[in-house]
């Protein structure tokens, strides 16, 4: 096939609408090449389009109606129908869906907006008012270039009717210009800090590794502090000077502001910006020019890598064993694995950087899948900070407080240094239960099985689950006694309570990320702490992410314990990922630093593993009970999520699919369930689910869609695949 398609032609498109399959359309006049984004009429509306490939028959070819129109965007190339296809397969997404992914760009194919530009024009008078000599000084600096009238305003301290009244003049040009202009192009030969010791030996790997050019992965594992950043900003800069294009994936909004600055000191200009919070307008910008090949290098939440990059280089995975990377919602796919099949695709380099790597990125490296480069020491620090446990079971602490003394002496002794305390207590809130005293009864969300929380600051009790909220209750909603209702374990908020009464004297800043408003706000706190505004943090897993807090020299972990519990088999390694992280933040450069973790249970074959066990025999340990369990990375699994407002139905679904469970037999797969889901109930439907287990070479997909196909689903029944799920 050419890709060309005469007027008339019958040709193959997919829409963005839920129908799940290419339809039949006629090129239009003029003729339509594979991958043109066009416009079709589907019933009575018209619907945005791909050109996907030849017809697919099974239509009546007299009935097939003409595209619309050819939207004037660039089309979507190869490589990226093939990555949505491969993607869609292996999650079991319905291509649709997919697209939909890859088009959030607001007004796709409409001409782009134009705004008015101002440049020095011919009649240029010798005498004028003082302002209008401004406006004509500004112009003239600008040696002809266009300046926008906003620009040209604050530049000349005038009012706009002082630059209208130059146009009518002659003086002043008015003109359309295009409001995509181009990023400030990156300079990627500026002299970044020189790399030393292990960093020298990865940068030059990951820079050979680019300019080579083709696919390949590689994990840059290294502690807090140890220079991952430096060193891949290094393959970035040598991606740039290939004349590629640069992704780099960051897990969290509030991050990316500290690393766009952090990438303008290094390369003199931002990167483009993609995530929820950037503008439509900029959005739009954005997408063109990156399919234009004009933005080098692009900073974004995981939806980047649907953009529709001309020439990827290079894609960083940043914190690649961050938990946020898995989409739990509409389209479940996790955005490390879709960064790999992306590069893969495209042909070109993927680095994950992480201090504690996913037990999976870790596994492929030890058989050899990927290339894994180590950096030691942290940037001139000695060593990772000091960890230590508080057993608790000593302390004999009221059972409304949560700091021990050795930890309460610790926080003194950096105070009056000085220095910066974090206290780490992964809970939102007052306190996580809510419990009567006169009968017991625990106050639950009305449509979750979930507890309510308890929130001070909003003076509200909360689901963390579907966001419902209500008052305090002063009657036990059950037994009706009054003014026995009473907050139960430590949240954040009370954790505050407690530090406030045990260190009067000292600033406290909570960080939670309920208690701000905008993104904005919480990287305006997080700069403030930077700058030595607190004394003591107070903080959830926001503060483990890669925040920088040159101060700070001491965490005290609150509950070392509290991701040990259940039967998750990646407790572990959750809970040894999140420690370590949040140990890191304790000592940089030249301030070594204490992490003091209490626990109930340290002699834990995990919290001494955190305590600075070997390593690498911890990630061993874990492997091995994963590949005797049978379980990802050693074999292959998928969630099935059930969900109904009926609970006898969504229960009774799920039992028949577990009986016909024939075409997962075939491929000796086999199927536990239904279970009530982690979550059994949110916004009022419940939610079962079953897990299927296979070899890691079984063909899973397959299977498991031949396998949900037998059974027509009741309306108001929900099912959702979700492969390689996060809790098992
Ligand atoms: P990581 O990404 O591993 O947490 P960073 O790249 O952020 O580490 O490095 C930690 C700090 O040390 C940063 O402020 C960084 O600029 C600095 N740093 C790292 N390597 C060097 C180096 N070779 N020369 C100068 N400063 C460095
Ligand atoms: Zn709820």
């Amino acid at each position: 096939m050419t890709g060309q398609f005469a007027e008339g032609a019958l040709v193959g498109v997919l829409t963005t609408q839920p129908l799940g399959r290419v339809l039949d359309y006629r090129a239009p006049e003029g003729g339509c090449a594979l991958g043109d984004f066009v416009e079709v009429p589907l019933g009575p509306r018209r619907v945005l389009g791909v050109v996907w490939g030849g017809p697919q028959g099974g239509f009546d070819p007299a009935k097939c109606r003409p595209i619309g129109r050819v939207l004037d965007a660039p089309p979507m190339r190869d490589e990226m129908r093939a990555f949505l296809a491969r993607a869609a397969d292996y999650t079991l997404t319905p291509l649709p869906a997919m697209l939909r992914l890859a088009t959030r760009a607001p007004g796709l194919g409409d001409p782009p907006a134009t705004r008015r530009v101002y440049r020095l024009g011919g009649d240029v008078p010798a005498r004028a008012t003082e302002a209008r000599l401004r406006v004509l000084d500004v112009l003239r600096a600008y040696g002809g270039a266009a300046v926008t009238l906003a620009e040209l305003l604050a530049e000349a301290g005038v009012g706009a009717s002082v630059v209208k009244g130059l146009v009518k003049t002659g003086a002043v040009v008015e003109e359309d210009a295009p409001r995509d202009l181009p990023y400030p192009p990156l300079n990627p030969d500026r002299q970044g800090p020189r790399l030393m010791g292990d960093q020298v030996m990865a940068g030059d790997a990951l820079v050979a590794a680019v300019a080579m050019g083709g696919y390949g992965t590689t994990l840059l594992k290294g502690v807090t502090g140890s220079g991952k950043t430096e060193v891949y900003l290094e393959a970035v800069a040598e991606c740039l000077r290939q004349g590629r294009q640069a992704l780099v994936l960051l897990p969290e909004i509030a991050l990316t502001a500290e690393f766009l600055e952090r990438v303008e000191v290094r390369f003199g200009a931002r990167p483009a910006e993609w995530h929820s919070g950037v503008t439509m307008t900029e959005r739009r910008r954005l997408w063109q020019m990156v399919a234009a090949g004009q933005a080098g290098f692009v900073a974004g939440a995981r939806s980047a890598l649907f953009l529709p990059f001309r020439d990827l280089g290079l894609v960083v995975v940043d914190e690649e064993h961050d938990t946020s990377y898995k989409q739990e919602e509409g389209v479940l796919y996790h955005a490390r694995d879709m960064a790999v099949l992306r590069a893969a695709i495209a042909g070109c380099q993927v680095i994950l950087a992480s201090a504690t790597p996913s037990l999976e990125s870790w596994a492929n490296a030890e058989a050899g899948k990927y290339t894994r480069l180590d950096l030691g020491a942290r940037f001139g620090v000695a060593e990772l900070p000091d960890m230590r446990a508080i057993d608790m079971r000593g302390e004999k602490l009221p059972s409304d407080r949560w700091i021990s003394e050795p930890l309460a002496r610790a926080v003194d002794a950096r105070v009056a240094a000085g220095e910066q305390a974090l206290l780490f207590l992964n809970r939102r809130g007052y306190a996580p239960v809510t419990i009567c005293r006169a009968c017991g009864h625990q106050v639950g969300c009305d449509d979750c099985d979930a507890r309510m929380v308890e929130h001070r600051f909003l003076k509200r009790l909360v689901c963390h689950q579907c966001g419902a909220t209500k008052p305090m209750p002063l009657a036990c909603p059950s037994c009706k006694v009054e003014g026995r209702m009473a907050p139960v374990g430590p949240g954040v908020e009370r954790l505050a309570e407690e530090v406030a009464a045990r260190f009067p004297t000292a600033r406290v800043a909570v960080l939670s990320s309920d208690l701000f408003g905008s993104a904005r706000a919480l990287k305006e706190q997080i700069g403030a702490i930077a700058a030595g505004g607190a004394d003591i943090i107070i903080g959830t897993q926001i503060v483990a992410k890669g925040h920088n807090f040159p101060l700070l020299t001491l965490v005290g972990v609150i509950d070392a314990d509290l991701g040990l519990q259940g039967s998750d088999l990646r407790a572990a390694e959750r809970t040894f990922q999140l420690m370590r992280q949040v140990a890191g933040r304790a000592g940089r450069r030249d301030k070594p630093g204490v992490a003091l973790l209490q626990s109930y249970q340290p002699e834990h074959p995990v919290i001494r593993a955190i305590l600075g066990g070997d390593e690498e025999a911890f990630w061993r340990a874990e492997a091995d009970e994963r590949r005797i369990a049978g379980v990802p990375p050693y074999g292959r699994m998928a969630g099935i999520i059930l969900s109904s407002p009926d609970v006898a139905q969504v229960f009774d679904f799920g039992a028949e699919l577990a009986r016909r469970d024939g075409p997962l037999r075939r491929i000796g797969a086999q199927v536990f369930g239904p279970a009530p889901a982690p979550i059994a109930r949110v916004r009022g439907r419940h939610r079962v689910r079953l897990l299927v287990k296979a070899d890691k070479g079984a063909p899973l997909q397959a299977a498991l869609a031949e396998w949900v196909a037998q059974l027509k689903q009741p309306a108001n029944l929900r099912l959702a695949i979700d492969i390689d799920p996060q809790s098992f």
